[in-house]
């Protein structure tokens, strides 16, 4: 076998909402690569079924139900983790909720539960792993963002807001956490099939691939190799980035 600096053998990767759509992506390709996994989201069944997929890869994963908004769930979820596999090299912040609706009908209580699981979310699980990445001497840690880290929403005030702190919260842990050999970089994702934007109607659908380059919406599994490429030792020298997979809309 050729060495390549993209390979992830050996290492522990855990992906927030790993059990469906893009984590579930991103997941399977970091199994590909060699890591093994934690898939952490709320549903028990949901999880298990897709550590049954990754097994299947031939890999090692294990579910752990986690809701990201609580911060004794994430400091659990971590040990899980730890306790199971030894270590921790590599966080994929994915996890989210949206809530469609004008800015002046959102509810206080909306408003808080989408900042809570997208942004603090984000943060809490980021600061349980960080004694563990010290302990191994680095680690990687992916924020997903949106296209609306970049542009507003008329559609989701609290989503897009959740998703520009995604992009700042990443370049200051970038920052401060660059001394301990810790990587902090975030995806932005495009328009992608998954259960987030399978309500999308017709029309909408239609005018959003009219503005992207490649003529067509993303696949899951089309996050996948960035997300290999930001976990790998490829990627030591890139911190801070906001990398857009977009099938070229930002561009446009
Ligand atoms: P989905 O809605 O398909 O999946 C969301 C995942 O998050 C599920 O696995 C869900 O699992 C999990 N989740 C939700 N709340 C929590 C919580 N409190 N704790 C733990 N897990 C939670 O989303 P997508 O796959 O579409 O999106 C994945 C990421 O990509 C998100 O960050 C999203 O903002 C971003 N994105 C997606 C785009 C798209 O076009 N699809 C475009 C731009 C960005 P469970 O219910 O079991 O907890």
């Amino acid at each position: 076998m050729r060495a390549t600096p993209f390979h992830l053998e050996g290492k522990i990767a855990i992906v927030t909402g790993g059990n469906a759509g893009i984590g579930l992506g991103i997941a399977t390709g970091l199994a590909q690569a060699g890591a093994s996994l934690v898939i952490a989201g709320r549903r028990v069944a949901k999880n298990a079924e897709a550590v049954g997929e990754l097994e299947q890869l031939g890999g090692k994963a294990i579910g752990v139900v986690t809701d990201v908004q609580d911060e004794v769930s994430v400091q659990a979820m971590v040990k899980a983790t730890a306790d199971t596999f030894g270590r921790v090299d590599i966080l994929v912040n994915n996890a989210e909720i949206n809530i469609r609706k004008a800015p002046q009908d959102y509810t206080l209580d909306e408003w808080q539960r989408v900042l809570q699981t997208n942004l603090t979310g984000v943060f809490l699980c980021a600061r349980a792993v960080y004694p563990h990445m010290v302990k191994a001497g680095g680690g990687k840690i992916i924020n997903i963002g949106s296209m609306t880290s970049i542009f507003g929403s008329s559609v989701a005030p609290a989503y897009s807001a959740s998703k520009g702190g995604v992009v700042q919260l990443t370049k200051s842990l970038a920052n401060f956490w660059a001394k301990d050999n810790i990587q902090v970089n975030a995806i932005l994702p495009g328009w992608i099939h998954t259960g987030l934007t399978e309500s999308t109607g017709q029309a909408r659908y239609d005018a959003i691939r009219s503005r992207i380059p490649h003529g067509r919406w993303g696949e899951p599994q089309e996050l996948a190799g960035t997300a290999v490429y930001l976990a790998s030792a490829a990627s030591d020298y890139v911190n801070g980035v906001a990398l857009p997979v977009d099938g070229g809309y930002t561009s446009m």
